[in-house]
């Protein structure tokens, strides 16, 4: 992606009755939604298997394997040791 001036985009703007800025600003926010959505998912270090009981470090292969409906979100190693899960002797979390 280009980085354009913003000078360049408010003339742009201009000329075409600001329908060009409103855009930009339709960008901006989308990106601002995508960024939020992108970090809640990385908020989440640590996957549990609510079959096996055992949880993982979110990069471990075992969780690319794990059936969906058995994912359980966590954001901390005490919050899964506390709901009763033990750690993945793969990825040592
Ligand atoms: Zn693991």
């Amino acid at each position: 992606m280009r980085a354009i001036p913003l000078a360049e985009i408010a003339s742009r703007g201009r000329h075409q009755g600001g329908l060009d800025m409103k855009k930009f600003f339709v960008a901006i926010i989308a990106v601002i939604v995508m960024t939020t959505a992108f970090a809640s998912v990385l908020a989440a270090s640590y996957v549990g298997n609510a079959n096996s009981r055992k949880f993982h470090y979110a990069d471990c292969s075992m969780v690319n394997k794990m059936n969906p409906n058995n994912k359980v979100f966590m954001n901390t190693r005490e919050e899964a040791i506390n709901a009763g899960y033990v750690p993945c002797k793969r990825c040592n979390p």
